[in-house]
């Protein structure tokens, strides 16, 4: 889809809202909508044909508002938006601007607006328009980002596939005694040296009892003899993120290690096998949630059965129980299950996949059966 296709959607959508100009402030929106990917914007949409305009343009009109930094990186990215070098703050400039450009209601977006924000964007705007000038609405961009289209679809695949890439590597790395962090360190150094502009999120790396820990950052903790090494990380290409996590078992594992690593891989697959379009987040939850519940470990499995990813590593839907949305074709999607058991180990495997008409296409096919180092 080109930026125009997307800027045409959000005009649409903030016309279904009620609001005839959109400010967009929420960065990865930004950059979805124009481009722009530098740390400070506001950018304003607005529907011209909706308010009667002429023009020989597109009626929707993109204005991006950033500061000095970015005057080259702006004018280079932004293409096809006019472009605003701030001398105020640019959310100040871009509320004189909306005043100034005879915009009647203007959508914020209630998820990503603080109060002090709101309160400077009204206090941008002439006295007696500060009550009905600004209008809350839902996160409009963020809906539109749910759907992948071909580019990023490409740009989400090429960052799985290094994930699986790093994962492979790190496998001849890991030995008994080094450190969770030293892991760590060598997962984000390949990373880097192959490309990778980022990891999504803080890598985890947690073994031995402190696999037990669902977000368990790298630490100077050593990783065990025998003892399980619960991986987690993404890394970041042209600007969309991946997401796995593998378990590997250093030494021997006992029977119950071993049970509850096949109940966590059925319960996995199990989830993988429920993605479709048409289907229910909080069913595929359901899934998941059942195969553990007859393996009786469900006491353990603590959060949720997934969630969508892209420009962000969280995005909505998220597959969680008692939630209503439905997957479509075109999501990206984690199916990550796992068990805690505090005082003794933990469990979790990932993948990202994209669901299909008919199913999901996996994009981290690194492998999953039982790995003992
Ligand atoms: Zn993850
Ligand atoms: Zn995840």
């Amino acid at each position: 889809m080109s930026l125009n296709a997307r800027k045409k959607s959000a005009a649409d959508a903030a016309k279904a809202a009620g609001v005839d100009a959109l400010l967009v402030t929420h960065l990865p929106d930004v950059r979805w909508l124009c481009g722009f990917t530098g740390s400070s914007a506001a950018l304003v949409l607005r529907n011209e044909a909706a308010s009667g305009a002429r023009s020989t343009r597109s009626p929707i009109r993109a204005v991006l508002f950033t500061d000095g930094r970015y005057i080259a990186q702006a004018n280079a990215e932004a293409v096809g938006t006019e472009v605003v070098i701030a001398t105020k703050p640019p959310l100040t400039e871009s509320c004189e601007w909306i005043a100034s450009a005879g915009v009647k209601r203007c959508g914020f977006d209630r998820t990503h607006t603080t109060v002090a924000a709101l309160d400077n964007m009204r206090k941008a705007v002439p006295a007696k328009r500060r009550k009905s000038l600004f209008v809350a609405v839902d996160p409009l961009i963020a809906k539109l980002r749910q759907i992948k289209d071909a580019g990023e679809i490409a740009s989400l695949r090429a960052a799985a596939l290094l994930g699986c890439r790093l994962f492979d590597h790190i496998l001849s790395f890991i030995q008994p005694g080094m450190t969770e962090m030293a892991v760590a360190a060598e997962l984000e150094h390949a990373a880097r040296l192959a490309g990778a502009e980022g990891m999504s999120f803080e890598t985890i790396v947690a073994s031995g009892e402190r696999s037990a820990l669902p977000h368990g950052h790298a630490t100077l903790a050593k990783l065990p003899k025998r003892g399980f090494v619960t991986m987690d990380f993404g890394v970041v290409l042209d600007g969309y993120c991946s997401d796995m996590t593998r378990t590997i078992h250093i030494g021997r594992a006992s029977a119950e290690e071993r049970n509850a690593y096949d109940a966590v891989l059925e319960a996995q697959e199990a989830g993988l096998a429920a993605v479709r379009a048409g289907v229910v987040t909080g069913d595929v939850d359901a899934v998941t949630r059942s195969v553990l519940r007859r393996a009786k470990l469900d006491q353990w499995f603590t959060h949720s059965t997934g969630h969508s990813l892209g420009l962000e590593i969280h995005e909505d839907p998220r597959l969680a129980a008692k939630r209503t949305e439905k997957l479509k074709a075109g999501m990206i999607v984690t199916i990550e299950p796992g068990i805690y058991m505090p005082g003794k180990f933990g469990i979790r495997i990932e993948d990202s996949v994209l669901v299909t008409r008919s199913g999901c296409e996996i994009l981290t096919p690194s492998p999953k059966a039982w790995i003992e180092l």
